[in-house]
């Protein structure tokens, strides 16, 4: 190892939703330092290889707190290390697993110089592809019961509902879960109008995306994968031509 305690750094960052060209400078800067790379396989290997001297940790996704674990120790021995995550780094993702493993870890961990970069989300990315979906109020709930009990994911489901929010779902599907999303539409069916617009964006931001468009009442919940983000509009969410978009004001709201 080298280095001294002192001089190691821990940096957290998201690469985007897939493509280079959504990668912040600032993350790909922090890519250029690292001595060590820290994250899920199929992420690292989207980074290209950047010198050769770099160290890469490359584990299996249900292992968050290991990994995080591990980032911080390569850290306190001295090593710059960088935990990539997809998308954005805070959002369902690898940064409150470090500060999960600060808290329950060593003491000398806390004086760490620990940095998170922000990144491209995959929500913004699908919004985007569409038009302006999130344009008023919003919210993200994940659908994965992981970590997390389904009674909560109904509760938040129910209360975002009955609030009017549009409704980004992450994680609305994987193999071990593949009835999740069809019974967040029947919650939401029986809360919301049929015609509501529901987005299924696969590989948002990524030359491979597809967009599938339809309303609450059709929507299917295995038209999903791990890949796709789910936009499910508000009240005042609407299709223009090819594009869907909420207004940022409320019907009779002053201008
Ligand atoms: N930190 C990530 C989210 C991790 S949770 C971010 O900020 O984007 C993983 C979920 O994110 C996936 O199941 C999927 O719902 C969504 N996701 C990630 N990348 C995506 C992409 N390019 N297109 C659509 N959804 C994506």
């Amino acid at each position: 190892m080298t280095g001294s305690p002192l001089t190691g750094t821990l940096v957290v960052v998201g690469t985007g939703p897939g493509n280079a060209d959504l990668m912040t400078p600032a993350t790909s800067a922090a890519l250029a330092k690292a001595t060590d790379l820290v994250g899920y396989g199929p992420y690292l290997d989207r980074i290209p290889a950047i010198r050769a001297d770099q160290c890469r940790h490359a584990s299996d996704n249900r292992v968050e707190l290991d990994r995080a674990r591990q980032a911080l120790t390569l850290a306190a021995s001295g090593r710059q290390v960088v935990v990539v995550s997809g998308g954005d780094p805070g959002v369902f993702a690898m940064a409150s697993a470090v500060f999960e493993a600060v808290e329950a870890g060593e003491p000398a961990w806390r004086e760490l110089d620990i940095r998170v970069e922000p990144g491209v989300t995959a929500m913004l990315a699908a919004a985007a592809e569409v038009g302006a979906p999130l344009g008023g109020d919003f919210c993200a709930i994940s659908l994965s019961d992981n970590l997390k009990a389904w009674t909560t994911v109904e509760r938040r489901l129910k209360a975002a509902a009955e609030a009017d929010f549009v409704i980004a779902l992450y994680n609305p599907a994987s193999k071990a879960r593949p009835y999740q999303l069809g019974r967040a539409f029947d919650l939401l069916r029986s809360i919301k109008a049929a015609e509501t617009p529901v987005l299924f964006v696969r590989a948002a931001g990524t030359s491979e995306s597809k967009i599938v468009t339809t309303t609450l009442a059709a929507a299917d919940g295995t038209l999903a994968d791990m890949r796709t983000l789910v936009i499910v509009g508000a009240s005042t969410t609407r299709q223009i031509g090819r594009w869907i978009y909420t207004p940022r004001s409320e019907p009779g709201a002053r201008s």
